[in-house]
């Protein structure tokens, strides 16, 4: 895999290049984010690893720039502790992950497997997923709500395809956790809550009939009502 590693700390640089090295991967660094945001554009990588705290443009805004640009590739942010609203930011800005440093390498390593699994699994002949006028292409990546093309996150992406396989079916967060995030470690922060808004936000709130439903203590649907 090509890596971009937007990193200022000399340390965390060097150990996750050298981790990474040796995994096989191919990791091109950045230690700022003027400097990380133009390698994003200019090349095509399969993993952006991007910090929070950057001299020049921070992590939240490199993460924004590039999703602006329609990029979907997979971005993990790495926040420290006590940027715990960052995180949420993080995920706002159209990060797909984040990771709290200090972390282990093997935690980083799952999640980028996870990260990039969820982006190449499905297989290519696979039909459209369908509710009401809602669309998902999972082979294509593509996703239209009332015929407009919809720009989701790889997890939002992720997240909708879960909630559309298993339509009228009441998914706890558990379930999800599980099944999206491929962890069965609740962090205990409101993640999942924190995606279904964001989906809610692009795909439900323009639109009638709504297709997210939330049933108090027991989980997530999604049906037309
Ligand atoms: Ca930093």
């Amino acid at each position: 895999m090509k890596i971009l590693l937007v990193e200022d700390e000399p340390k965390v640089v060097s150990f996750l290049h050298k981790g990474l090295t040796e995994q096989t991967h191919s990791v091109d660094i950045a230690t700022d984010g003027l400097t990380g945001l133009r390698l994003a554009l200019s090349s095509t990588y399969d993993l952006l690893i991007l910090d929070n705290l950057l001299p020049g443009l921070g992590g939240l805004e490199v993460c924004r720039q590039v999703r602006a640009q329609n990029s979907s590739v997979p971005i993990l942010m790495l926040t420290a502790l006590g940027e715990t609203d960052d995180k949420i930011r993080g995920l706002d800005a159209g990060a797909d992950d984040y990771l709290v440093k200090p972390f282990a390498f093997q935690e980083l390593l799952a999640r980028i497997r996870a990260l990039v699994r969820r982006r190449h699994d499905s297989p290519a002949s696979e039909i459209l997923l369908r509710l009401a006028d809602l669309t998902l292409d999972p082979s294509r990546k593509l996703v239209h709500r009332a015929g407009q093309p919809v720009q989701l996150t790889a997890r939002e992406f992720a997240l909708l395809e879960y909630l559309l396989r298993n339509q009228g079916r009441v998914v706890s967060r558990v379930d999800i956790l599980e099944q999206v995030w491929e962890t069965s470690f609740d962090t205990g922060s409101n993640v999942i809550d924190v995606y279904i808004n964001f989906l809610r936000k692009k795909v439900d709130k323009d639109f009638t009939p709504k297709l997210i439903h939330t049933l108090v203590g027991m989980g997530y649907v999604m049906r037309e009502e």
